[in-house]
């Protein structure tokens, strides 16, 4: 059951790979189909070994419905923002390195590129420290969320949201690009942040942008 959206994952899983957000097995993927019913990567495989048939489907508890596979290590967390972020319907976790790097020294990479408001719609606040595999680190990606769809796990990565996969890809995507543009400029000094006006020009614009289908 759910071929398309299962096709789907592997894309995204595939690009995360391509825009060099994750390396080896670090990082998953999880969709939400409905209350009790959740796709998820499996845990510790190779991006480019996953087919369709290895893609876990869970229930809100982390049962398997559906699948061989023994479900990402973060199921719980992930369990836990869709129950409790409203309208989230993907999420992507990696461990992308610029935006990581922020989270060592900085409570959050400000607002400084209009992609990053585009796709992330707001600063992006760094949490504190949680070991993975547990629901503790989906309860600070809800905690620190705000009003963006990325939260800097401190020593650890990225998680990314959205009502839908593209939606969390551009998210993860553009979210490093700042970083990087942040971090090199940091370099030569401050880095200036949008104004709240600002960022709801921006938004208009974007509302807009693209094929619209
Ligand atoms: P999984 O392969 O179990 O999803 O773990 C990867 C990861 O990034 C843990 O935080
Ligand atoms: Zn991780």
């Amino acid at each position: 059951m759910y071929e398309s959206e299962k096709k789907e994952m592997l894309k995204a899983c595939m690009q995360m790979k391509e825009y060099q957000l994750i390396s080896l097995t670090g990082g998953n993927i999880s969709v939400k189909i409905d209350d009790d019913t959740f796709l998820v990567t499996p845990s510790g495989m190779l991006y480019e070994d996953m087919n369709i048939d290895d893609i876990c489907v869970i229930d809100n508890k982390g049962n398997i419905k559906e699948g061989i596979r023994k479900p990402s290590s973060d199921y719980e967390a992930l369990l836990y923002i869709f129950n409790n972020l409203k309208d989230v319907k993907a999420i992507i976790h990696t461990h992308q390195p610029y935006a990581t790097a922020i989270g060592f020294n900085n409570d959050s990479l400000p607002a400084c590129m209009v992609t990053l408001i585009d796709a992330a719609h707001a600063r992006i606040n760094v949490a504190p420290w949680a070991r993975s595999q547990d629901v503790g680190m989906g309860k600070l990606v809800v905690e620190y969320a705000g009003d963006a769809s990325a939260v800097i796990l401190k020593h650890h990565g990225v998680v990314t949201f959205g009502k839908d996969l593209k939606e969390a890809l551009y998210s993860a995507v553009y979210l490093e690009e700042a970083a990087k543009t942040y971090c090199m400029a940091r370099i030569m000094g401050d880095v200036p942040e949008l104004t709240q006006q600002q960022i709801d020009e921006e938004a208009s614009g974007w509302n807009s942008y693209g094929q619209n289908n």
